[in-house]
């Protein structure tokens, strides 16, 4: 928790209650790190604080916090509905924007996330909300990184110009069904979330298209989903998540274990565990950046296998696609290699134009070999092992493994960003 010197603003108590409430939420990229403070210097538990990183790849620290956690809605899943017993605090635009500058001067944050619970109203909230995005931008002259939640069932017209001063939006779909929202979130909808990301959207490209003066959204937006939590499948999901980058031009999605914070007899009792989430933004990466489809990956009534990854799964049910012809292979056959990379394939393809490629060159290029050697010929040689060793091989290294620093570096960088 930040200790508040001479501001003469929000009480340390409502910093703590709104800080608190708003850390379930990743859709902002979040450590999520439970190590706390026991006599040495730094606290990755505390609330308030957060990641996110830029469109050049730059990681800024966020404060990350409530306006109010005073919800009138009664989502079972949340510490904060109306029906739960928990302390409430509901801060003003002004509380939330003296704290920003404040912050921002002494280099704690450089950017703000701006979540709320649904306080009033949900036009009350998404006015409130506007209004301290608003003066942000011109009273104190912020021009600092700016994620503000868009509420569900608010004004249009006030989500609109809520993203004129926003740099990215976040409606959470939370539920990835419309049967489990009624069950679990009655007041929200499928349609009370998916129509103001693709209206978002649509005045986004109408913005680009009319050459508008000023910026709308232009980091995009995200949403997030909570994995475990009801029945559905990690096909229902990445089926989601596929339409929402497709149809709705979706920046990330994230997925959130889930982790009972309340109790409730339709609620599981334990939490999901962290693998499926793991195979989940695996997926999700190959979604994004490798060409795969949803429906490839895994069928609808079916979920990613928990013993190795998405794309080296795809590979073992089509091993009658393999070996490939490292000189050859088009680009979009390399990206299916599990153990090849985006950036190695792209590599590859530029190499190649100029020498016949050979097993040891793809080593100095940094292919996993341990995986790909199974799935091509290099040069027209093939180092891999018979079929059913190769899928036991696999099998065994496939397994999700605790990091340490000792892991080769592909494996670090891959648990870390999803990449394959
Ligand atoms: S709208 Fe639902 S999830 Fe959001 S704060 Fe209120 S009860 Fe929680």
């Amino acid at each position: 928790m930040f200790v508040l010197y001479n501001t003469g603003m929000i009480t340390e108590q409502k910093l703590r209650i709104l800080t608190e409430a708003a850390k379930f939420d990743v859709s902002c990229s979040s450590s999520g790190s439970d190590r706390r403070n026991e006599g040495g210097i730094g606290n990755a538990a505390a609330n308030g604080c957060c990641h996110s990183f830029t469109p050049d790849g730059r990681c800024i620290s966020l404060l990350k916090i409530l306006l109010s956690n005073d919800c009138v809605f009664d989502c079972k899943y949340c510490r904060n509905r109306v029906s739960s017993d928990t302390p409430r605090a509901t801060a003003t635009p002004d509380e939330i924007c003296e704290l920003v500058i404040e912050f921002y001067k002494r280099n704690y944050i450089e950017g703000l996330f701006l979540s709320s619970s649904v306080f009033v109203s949900p036009d009350h909230t998404m006015e409130q909300l506007l209004l301290t995005a608003k003066k942000l931008r011109t009273e104190y002259n912020f021009h600092g990184y700016l994620h503000v939640k868009g509420i569900p069932r608010a004004d249009p017209r006030l989500v609109h110009e809520t993203a004129l001063y926003a740099d990215r939006m976040s409606y959470n779909i939370e539920l990835p069904s419309e049967r489990s929202l009624r069950l679990l979130a009655p007041q929200k909808s499928r349609e009370s979330l998916l129509l103001p990301m693709k209206d978002l959207q649509l005045s986004k490209i109408a913005f680009k298209e009319e050459k508008r003066k000023g910026k709308f959204l232009p980091a995009g937006q995200t949403t997030q989903m909570i994995v475990g939590a009801t029945p559905e499948t990690d096909g229902t999901i990445l089926r989601l998540s596929q339409s929402l980058y497709r149809v709705n031009g979706l920046k990330r999605v994230y997925y959130s274990s889930y982790v009972p914070v309340v109790h409730d007899p339709l609620l599981p009792e334990k939490a999901a565990g962290e693998v499926r989430e793991h195979r989940l933004y695996q997926a999700d990466w190959l979604l994004r950046f490798y060409g795969f489809s949803a429906e490839e990956l895994v069928g609808e009534e079916g979920n990613l296998s928990l013993e190795t990854d998405p794309k080296c799964a795809w590979a073992l049910r089509n091993m009658q696609l393999f070996p490939v012809e490292v000189n050859r292979a088009p680009l979009e056959m390399l990206l299916r290699v599990p153990g090849i990379g985006a950036r190695s394939a792209y590599k590859i393809t530029e190499a190649r134009r100029y020498t016949t490629l050979r097993f040891e060159d793809l080593k100095r290029m940094r292919v996993v070999l341990k995986r790909a050697k199974h799935f091509l010929t290099a040069d027209g040689k093939f180092y891999g092992e018979k079929r059913e060793q190769a899928v036991r091989s696999l099998l065994a290294e496939g397994k999700p493994e605790q990091l340490s620093l000792f892991s080769d570096r592909e494996t670090v960088f891959s648990a870390l960003t999803g990449e394959l």
